[in-house]
C-alpha cells in the first residue's frame, strides 16, 4: 500500500519532470538565475591554467577589507578592489596595502552615482573626484572603472578615459547577505576567465569570497587581478569600452 501510493505520487512527477526541475531551479533559494547573457565558455588561455577575477565594490571599509585582505595573502590570491571615493579618507593606509599586496585598485566614483542618464559634469565630476584622491594616495596610475550598478549609456562612453569592468558572475551578495547560498552560486556558475562580482563591505561576502577562493584552488584555479586576467588572455583593454570576462566585451 506504501508503495502505491508512493508510486502514485510520484508518476505526475515524472510526466512532468522537466518542467518542474526547471520550476526548482528557479525556487532555489541562494543563487538568482543570470540576468544577463548566458555564461561564456572561453578557451583556456594557452597556458592552459584556469584563472579567474574577484573583485569587490562599495569598499573600502575598514574591518571587513582588512579581514579579506588577511585571507588573500593567506592563500595567495589576488583580487580586484573599486572604491568609492568618499570612502577613501581616513582608509588610506587599507588601500595601500591593497596595492602593496599586488591587488588592483579601481574607481567606483565618488558617491555611488548611478552614470546612466546623469549630466556629463556629473560623470566627469564623480569619475575625477576618485581618481584625484586615489592618486593621492598611491600615486599616478590608471584606475579603472566600475560603473555603479554596472550602468553607463554608450552614447557618452567617450567620457571615459580609462577600460570599464562589469562582471559575468553575480551572485548578488549584497541581497542574499548568506556566506553559504553567495558561495554555492559562485561555485555552481564560475568557469575559467570569469570575473566575479562581489562586495567587500559585507561580512557574509567576505567568509565566501574566502570559501570560494579554498574551493577553486582545490579545483587548480588561479585567482588574478582583472588586468592580470586580460594580460593572461591577450586582451587589450580600451578605454570607453565595459568588459564582462577575460576577453568579451558586455553587450549595451
Ligand atoms: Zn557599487
Amino acid at each position: 500500500m506504501q508503495t502505491n501510493r508512493r508510486t502514485h505520487i510520484f508518476r505526475p512527477l515524472r510526466r512532468g519532470g522537466a518542467a518542474l526541475l526547471a520550476l526548482l531551479v528557479l525556487l532555489l533559494p541562494g543563487c538568482t538565475p543570470a540576468v544577463e547573457e548566458a555564461a561564456a565558455d572561453l578557451p583556456l588561455p594557452e597556458s592552459g591554467l584556469k584563472y579567474v577575477a574577484l573583485t569587490f565594490d562599495d569598499g573600502p571599509r575598514a574591518d571587513t577589507t582588512s579581514v579579506l585582505l588577511d585571507g588573500l595573502r593567506e592563500r595567495g590570491a589576488s583580487a580586484t578592489f573599486f572604491l568609492i571615493g568618499q570612502q577613501i579618507p581616513g582608509n588610506e593606509d587599507l588601500i595601500c596595502r591593497m596595492a602593496a599586496e599586488g591587488h588592483q585598485v579601481g574607481n567606483h566614483t565618488y558617491g555611488h552615482t548611478r552614470l546612466q542618464n546623469a549630466r556629463d559634469d556629473t560623470i566627469i565630476e564623480q569619475i575625477h573626484k576618485t581618481e584625484v584622491l586615489l592618486t593621492e594616495v598611491l600615486g599616478p596610475g590608471e584606475y579603472w572603472l566600475r560603473p555603479p550598478y554596472g550602468l553607463v549609456d554608450k552614447s557618452r562612453s567617450d567620457l571615459i578615459k580609462t577600460p570599464m569592468v562589469y562582471w559575468s558572475v553575480d551572485p548578488e551578495d549584497w541581497k542574499l547577505l548568506n556566506a553559504d547560498k553567495v558561495t554555492a552560486c559562485v561555485l555552481d556558475r564560475i568557469q575559467p576567465g570569469d570575473i566575479v562580482l562581489l562586495h567587500d563591505f559585507y561580512p557574509t561576502s567576505v567568509e565566501a569570497a574566502l570559501r570560494i577562493i579554498d574551493a577553486l584552488q582545490g579545483e587548480g584555479y588561479a585567482f588574478v587581478t582583472v588586468a592580470e586576467l586580460f594580460n593572461i588572455y591577450g586582451t587589450m583593454p580600451q578605454a570607453g569600452r565595459l568588459y564582462k570576462n577575460a576577453t568579451q566585451e558586455r553587450n549595451w
